[in-house]
């Protein structure tokens, strides 16, 4: 072997070790590989940023501040019209929406990323009677102080009735108070008017209970208004001013929800590329440079 030949072969060497060479090439075909899908940024966000698990740790932190000052006033309610009559004495609650306010499934989000996949009802199905939901920072620690405190916790969600003993068996593993002798679990479809809209079912919990909070990650965990125009959403949640950061608290969700298919009218069968178009149109934009 040449003098050339060896000194090539030991640079080529050194650059294989320091991965100067073979980390970018690698990365370039891997790189082309990578489809682009706009859950990528929010997925990533949600499922690997300490700024997300901060930011849920810091809601249920306001939450827990929020309950005792909720347990000492005998007329504060965060369910403003379904509370009716004389509350003040009635034993005290919470509800909590259950996806992404205190399970985390971005395992199924980024399952969808990965497979060009769109929400199903039936995938979704499937992914919560496999009960590998996670627990977002500071739920189940919340909710086991408002217990311990003698408040009971409800939990109205979305999932759909026929999940229920799966998302029992998911929170149950994870820590979550499962509510003694009474059904806490209340899911869309478990009755014959309980449907998304969930003012229904948090009538139901305030006819025994006084609901000291309301928590959710859609405007829809808090008002029945959600699904409307961008414009009257606003409106709404104006309208709602005076319940934000104390008796109702939200987690941020980036992946999906009513704000998302609001622009697009919530139609859900509308082709993706319109939804798209849709989202594009409604974002506003810097002038640019002069
Ligand atoms: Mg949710």
């Amino acid at each position: 072997m040449s003098l050339r030949k060896i000194l090539a072969a030991g640079v080529l060497l050194a650059m294989l070790s320091t991965g100067t060479m073979v980390g970018p090439m690698v990365g370039a075909v891997r790189a082309q590989e990578v489809p682009p899908n706009d859950l990528l940024l929010a997925a990533l966000w949600t499922q690997k940023s300490v700024e997300y698990k901060a930011n849920a740790l810091t809601v249920f932190a306001l939450a827990k501040i929020r309950l005792d000052q909720a347990l000492a006033d005998k007329s504060w309610t965060a369910a403003p019209n379904e509370q009716k009559g004389d509350f003040g004495n009635l034993p005290p609650a919470v509800v909590l929406d259950v996806d992404e306010t205190i399970l985390d499934n971005s395992l199924y989000q980024v399952w969808m990323l990965k497979n060009n996949q769109t929400f199903s009802t039936k995938t979704w199905n499937q992914f919560c009677a496999d009960q590998v939901s996670l627990a977002i920072p500071g739920a189940v620690e919340f909710t086991k102080y408002a217990d311990s405190k003698g408040v009971k916790v409800f939990y109205i969600s979305n999932r759909d009735a026929s999940t229920e003993k799966d998302t029992r068996a998911n929170m149950e593993k994870l820590g979550f108070p499962m509510g003694g002798n009474v059904d806490t679990f209340l899911m869309q479809g478990e009755q014959k008017d309980w449907g998304s809209a969930k003012s229904s079912r948090r009538a139901v919990v305030t006819k025994d209970y006084r609901v000291l909070l309301n928590m959710g990650d859609n405007f829809g965990d808090f008002d029945d208004r959600y699904r409307s125009s961008p414009a009257e959403r606003l409106a709404a949640f104006e309208s709602d001013m005076a319940y934000w950061g104390k008796q109702w608290l939200m987690l941020p969700n980036p992946t999906y929800g009513s704000f998302d298919s609001a622009t697009y009218s919530h139609d859900f069968k509308k082709p993706a590329a319109e939804q798209r178009k849709a989202k594009w149109d409604a974002i506003e934009s810097w002038t640019g440079p002069k």
